[in-house]
């Protein structure tokens, strides 16, 4: 099950949270589970994309899970679903994000060792994680 992580500006206090892990819907899946779920769980484009690969591949596993995403150019956080489609194991495809901000194409982030990074509500480096912010979170 996947975690909510709170992050605070000191110099603004704008809080955000973001989350990382599986969820309800958001968790490795075969074609037809996701076909038949929700598939206006994913951007247009990745559902594209898994249609497409699913008529060449007939064992075409779906791994989704929310991450992190910092960008290299502006150090802001963004919080996106991660698609990555597989056959067998062998990597097929995998989500590039590009930042709402600067384009710059975004960076995995592991939020375990991230301590600080760019508060998008006033441009200043003192947006922290909040010792206390890890909560369970499922859905
Ligand atoms: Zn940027
Ligand atoms: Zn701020």
């Amino acid at each position: 099950m996947g975690h909510a992580y709170s992050y605070k500006c000191s110099n603004c206090s704008f809080e955000e949270y973001y989350k990382q892990g599986h969820g309800f819907l958001v968790k490795p899946q075969s074609y037809q589970e996701y076909m038949a779920s929700n598939q206006k769980l994913f951007h247009y484009e990745i559902h594209n994309k898994i249609v497409t690969l699913a008529k060449r591949y007939d064992n075409l596993e779906i791994d989704a899970t929310f991450q992190v995403y910092k960008c290299p150019r502006c150090n802001l956080l963004h919080n996106k679903v991660q698609v990555t489609l597989l056959e067998g194991g062998r990597l097929l495809h995998t989500t590039q994000f590009k930042c709402t901000r600067c384009r710059a194409r975004l960076r995995l982030t592991n939020i375990h060792r991230l301590k600080r990074a760019t508060c998008r509500a006033c441009g200043k480096a003192s947006f922290r994680r909040q010792e206390l912010g890890n909560l369970l979170w499922k859905k």
